[in-house]
């Protein structure tokens, strides 16, 4: 045979023995208590120690309580078959309330829901019953008990053993199931309190000296009672009711207290009846109190959940909502490139069916007379027509160009020595032929060299754009262009006394896209504007418009000298913004169309 299960045995058998000789201590405590018959006690703490002893350790345990029954009975003198019999009883009594027990799906040893404490309190009350009626028939058939004191020694027993499961079982279930957390500072001292203030009423209740024999006096006992199962839950209810059955047993067995009548029996069955309602009342009310402390620990939880989700809601929320303003980003830029498509290719479509026109008729004329050489003053004034329409498409390419390097942030800016002065004289000579076909008539007044540090190529961009929507907007009227400057900042004004801008559509005027007049009397892409205003921005100065609908535009450009230090770095973040800015526009334009 081997160690373990050596073990094992020797272990079975020292629990059996125990139990076997606390239930003998146990029930010869009861029955000491004047029992019926010298049996049948109001006293029986050894029915509450056979359930917990079962509901702990297992139903192995059974011939403890077997043996420790008959052997009780047996040195209280009962003859051996009745002790049998009474020890049969008492044992059914354990195993029955066990299973019925067992039966609750989930039943915790510790009562720590109401339900198991209802379970236990419904157990005390029925499994009894097996023992007081076996224990009752035995004594019965044993001739110690005649049939006209069956039932109030019945009732005794019953009473006694439905106390004992109602005060002794959940004690010993409750300390046993748990380990025992510690009270400290504040709790030792709030517990040692309530331990005092127990002890002391209940001697003041239950003490010999007691004169008054009002049965409320019992009730005082109630408040410390809530006290214990308020403030420390099941362990608190138990003990208490625990320690104030003994007292009041003990008491009311010396003869104090309001319970106490013609005789011990008397005394004690009014006593356990009393406290089998407080016993049962506290092992639900500490019951119902953990349930409460439960319940608020898991909302603490579920709330402490519920923050978390929603926190990880609004994360995924605000996860979702970048994407969605991504996708949207997305969406403005397929609609501004649709956008520029369709401008791009009606604007791109003009000048080309223009020059085709004119390449039409010089081949016809060509094959009409090949003999004899076209007049070279026509065929001139057909290439000049050619040369113009070459010119525009290359400004329309050349702003294409210009919104894409903006858009993907690539506008580099070439610095160098730069005569705003001279520029201007070279733009204004240049639309020479622009000007006139316009009937205007353009005044510079430029005297003085204005130099600053520019990209020269950018600001001839700026006057050439100012200049050509003053002719397109201005036709017929005369256009002034000046240049200054002061020590720091120089200053281009470009002044038309055309058709001007309503003042609420000034500012919109800069944006992409951006047109107030549309068709074949003003061919455009509405990118004129907001080019320059990146170039100016690109060169750290700033662009300004006055207008008058009838009376004109002026158009006011301030650059500094010498760029910013940081103008690189500021290009790039421009660059950045007017792509996150230009793009809500060209997708309303997108809309409109
Ligand atoms: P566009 O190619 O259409 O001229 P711009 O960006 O240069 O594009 O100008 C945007 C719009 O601003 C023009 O369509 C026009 O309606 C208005 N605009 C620009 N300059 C003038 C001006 N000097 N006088 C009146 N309106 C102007």
């Amino acid at each position: 045979m081997t160690i373990e299960p050596m073990r094992g045995r020797l272990r079975l058998f020292l629990e059996l023995a125990g139990l076997t000789a606390a239930y003998v201590v146990a029930a010869k405590l009861g029955l000491m208590m004047d029992a019926v018959a010298g049996f049948a006690t109001l006293v029986w703490p050894a029915s509450g120690l056979s359930l917990a002893a079962l509901l702990l350790f297992g139903n192995r345990l059974w011939p403890a309580i077997a043996l420790g029954a008959f052997l009780s009975n047996l040195w209280t003198g009962a003859p051996p078959l009745v002790a049998m019999g009474i020890a049969l009883g008492n044992t059914l009594e354990a195993l029955a309330g066990t299973a019925a027990i067992r039966y609750l799906p989930g039943f915790s040893p510790a009562c720590e829901r109401v339900r198991d404490a209802l379970a236990l309190v419904f157990v005390a009350l029925s499994s009894t019953t097996v023992s007081a009626t076996l224990g009752v028939l035995s004594l019965t058939a044993g001739g110690i008990v005649d049939a006209e004191s069956f039932a109030e020694t019945w009732r005794a027993w019953w009473i006694g053993d439905t106390i004992g499961d109602l005060v002794v079982a959940p004690l010993l279930l409750v300390w046993a199931s748990k380990p025992v957390a510690g009270l400290r500072g504040a709790g030792r001292v709030e517990a040692a309190l309530l331990a005092a203030a127990l002890v002391g009423m209940g001697l003041f209740i239950f003490g010999t000296h007691a004169s008054s024999r009002i049965v409320g006096q019992a009730y005082f006992l109630c408040p410390l009672l809530i006290w214990a199962a308020l403030r420390f839950g099941q362990r608190g209810a138990i003990s208490a009711t625990f320690v104030a059955s003994v007292i009041s047993i003990t008491g009311t067995a010396l003869g104090g207290g309001p319970f106490v009548a013609g005789t011990l029996h008397q005394s004690l069955l009014m006593l356990q009846l009393f406290m089998a309602i407080t016993a049962a009342t506290f092992l639900v009310l500490g019951a119902s109190v953990l349930e409460r402390r439960k319940a608020v620990r898991d909302l603490r939880v579920s709330q402490e959940g519920l923050e978390t989700r929603v926190e990880e809601g609004t994360m995924a929320l605000n996860r979702a909502n970048e994407r969605l303003c991504l996708l949207k980003q997305l969406e403005e830029a397929v609609n501004a490139r649709d956008a520029l498509i369709s401008i791009a290719s009606h604007e791109l479509r003009t000048p080309l069916a223009a020059m085709q026109l004119h390449l039409d008729l010089m081949t016809r004329a060509i094959l009409k007379h090949p003999e004899q050489e076209s007049a070279p003053d026509r065929m001139m004034a057909k290439l000049v027509t050619f040369e113009r329409q070459i010119g525009r498409l290359s400004r329309l390419i050349d702003h294409l160009l210009d919104v894409s390097r903006i858009t993907a942030g690539r506008l580099e800016l070439a610095l160098e020595e730069v005569d705003l002065t001279a520029v201007a004289h070279d733009v204004a000579d240049r639309f020479d032929e622009v000007v006139r076909r316009a009937e205007c008539v353009v005044t510079l007044r430029a005297e003085v060299p204005v130099v600053g540090s520019w990209d020269r190529l950018r600001v001839e961009q700026i006057i050439t754009n100012l200049l050509s929507n003053a002719a397109k907007y201005g036709s017929g009227r005369p256009i002034d262009i000046e240049v200054d400057g002061d020590g720091d900042t120089a200053r281009l004004v470009v002044r038309d006394h055309g058709i001007g801008i309503p003042a609420e559509d000034l500012a919109r005027i800069f944006e992409r896209f951006e047109r107030l007049l549309a068709g074949r009397d003003a061919p455009g892409f509405g990118l004129g504007l907001w080019i320059v205003r990146q170039v100016v921005d690109g060169l750290g100065g700033q662009i300004r418009v006055t207008s008058e609908v009838g009376a004109g535009t002026t158009f006011i450009v301030e650059l500094p000298r010498r760029p910013p230090v940081d103008r690189p770095a500021r290009a790039t973040e421009l660059a950045a913004n007017l792509k996150r800015q230009s793009q809500p526009r060209a997708f309303e334009l997108a809309r409109k169309n």
